[in-house]
């Protein structure tokens, strides 16, 4: 079997299962924010009744992130309906906008270590110790796919399925063959692992992988920081993927054991001689930067094709490209130079808010004498927003970064269909933050080994 069938037979009780089948498992952990909570909830009461309990309060975890910096009085009220939830079920993970109080826009937090805020669900979730391997980890978000880079089977529902699961901590799951994405090589200190994903999408196409797991293997993945297999897997539901996974070594282990306070969680990983369904190999000494063009993740080229496009915007942000390694891949670059055109940067979580204030460029805590992350991108003339998912998709009119006119931007984001980042006639250009970066200082697409000659190290930086 493969680490997803596995992950679906111990959840099923069955002692294998086989792509095809629909098995009702066990969900360890089901996660949901302001978008999707409020109608969760509402299901979750009209199907099980207003005195309905969830099933278990310490598996529920809720993170608003999406509307929280706006005055728009919709937004405010999803934060109210979900700590009235909270409050009435006695949940015991809720990581409150606290600062949302009254009407009008919230002030930003003060001190991103002071605040029971978290910023985007997916980059929280390992942050705050819910994320483990071999676990079922659903959340009413396409992106939850992202914590199968922990090699657990973690995948999106609607709000239907999410209720159904808080009154039963159950679900109904068709098990999905297995797509082999093998990586060989190191990875260069030109490319990451949002170069990949992009050559990956644009060689399958936004449906390639549908209801498929796509496993994401070999050296090359190895050689990432366990943030960037984050934006691998992220990536796995623009493909149309069921979830994404990667193999779980000492630097997962590390991290969920310092995180977690569970100890019943089992590493699970493909048997030799599994059957996949596809397989391709890719050799990432001969992989160049890519961009994925308007409208659409699968629309790939490279950097350096696109070399005569304008640009009028650039942003370093969301679950894919808003992890404290993008921040320092996107720094390092910027470094005593400053950027040519508006150049937008929100921290993927308030951890990475307050590391990009604490750590240096080497991923290092900054000593005397030395800029930080965040001074760094701050004296390149970069506008830097407080965390959430802000322009990511769009949001309201007066969301920090939103195109709010029909202009070219190039961003660090995983979605560029007409429209996701606000106007319905901007262009959006998918990329890593080392291109985005590069980018920033030229105005137009440009390919960052113009800047990048060494690798970029990151220390110790989304680890510890
Ligand atoms: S950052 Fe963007 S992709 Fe990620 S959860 Fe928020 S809106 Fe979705």
């Amino acid at each position: 079997m493969t680490l997803t069938e596995k992950i679906m037979a111990r959840h099923s009780g069955r002692p294998s299962v086989s792509p095809g089948e629909n098995v009702w498992v066990d969900v360890d952990v089901l996660m949901t924010h302001d978008v999707c909570g409020p109608g969760t909830i509402g299901i979750f009461k009209e199907e099980f009744g207003p005195a309905a309990k969830v099933w278990d309060k310490d598996r529920v975890v809720i993170i608003p992130d999406h509307y929280i910096f706006t005055a728009e009085a919709k937004c405010h009220r999803n934060i109210q309906i979900l700590r009235d939830f909270v409050k009435e079920q006695g949940l015991r993970y809720y990581y409150d906008a606290d600062f949302v109080q009254g009407s009008g826009m919230p002030s930003p937090y003060r001190d991103p270590t002071k605040t029971n805020y978290k910023g985007v669900c997916h980059k929280a979730l390992p942050e705050e110790g819910h994320v483990r391997p071999g676990e079922i980890l659903l959340g009413t978000d396409s992106h939850t796919c992202t914590a199968g880079a922990f090699g657990q089977f973690a995948t999106g529902v609607g709000n239907t399925d999410a209720a159904f699961t808080l009154g039963t901590g159950r679900t109904w799951l068709k098990v999905p063959p297995t797509m082999k994405f093998t990586f060989r090589g190191q990875i260069p200190p030109y490319l990451t692992a949002k170069d990949l994903i992009l050559a990956v999408i644009g060689e399958i196409s936004v449906s390639g992988a549908t209801y498929k797991t796509m496993y994401f293997a070999g050296e090359g993945i190895a050689s990432l920081t366990l943030e960037d297999r984050m934006t691998l897997t992220n990536m796995a539901i623009e493909a149309g993927g069921k979830n994404g996974v990667c193999d779980v070594d000492e630097k997962t282990l590390a991290y969920v054991r310092k995180r977690s306070t569970r100890p019943n969680w089992e590493v699970v990983k493909d048997d030799p001689g599994c059957s996949y369904c596809y397989e391709h190999t890719w050799d990432l000494s001969t992989m160049e930067p890519m961009v994925a063009k308007p409208h659409s993740p699968d629309n790939k080229d490279t950097a350096r094709n696109c070399r005569d496009v304008k640009l009028d915007r650039a942003y370093i942000g969301s679950c894919t490209g808003g992890k404290i390694t993008d921040m320092i891949f996107a720094a390092s670059i910027l470094s005593g130079k400053k950027v040519k055109i508006p150049t937008y940067v929100v921290p993927g979580s308030t951890e990475v808010h307050a590391d990009m204030l604490r750590l240096n460029l080497q991923g290092q805590a900054k000593q005397n004498g030395q800029k930080s992350v965040y001074e760094v991108l701050q004296d390149a003339g970069c506008q830097i927003g407080p965390s959430g998912c802000a322009a990511c998709l769009g949001g309201p009119i007066d969301t920090f970064g939103r195109l709010n006119e029909p202009i070219a931007c190039i961003s660090t984001t995983n979605r560029n269909f007409p429209g996701r980042m606000g106007h319905k006639d901007a262009g959006v250009y998918l990329a890593s933050p080392l291109t985005v970066a590069a980018s920033a200082l030229t105005g137009r697409v440009t390919d960052p080994r113009d800047y990048v000659t060494a690798p970029i190290e990151t220390g110790t930086a989304g680890l510890v």
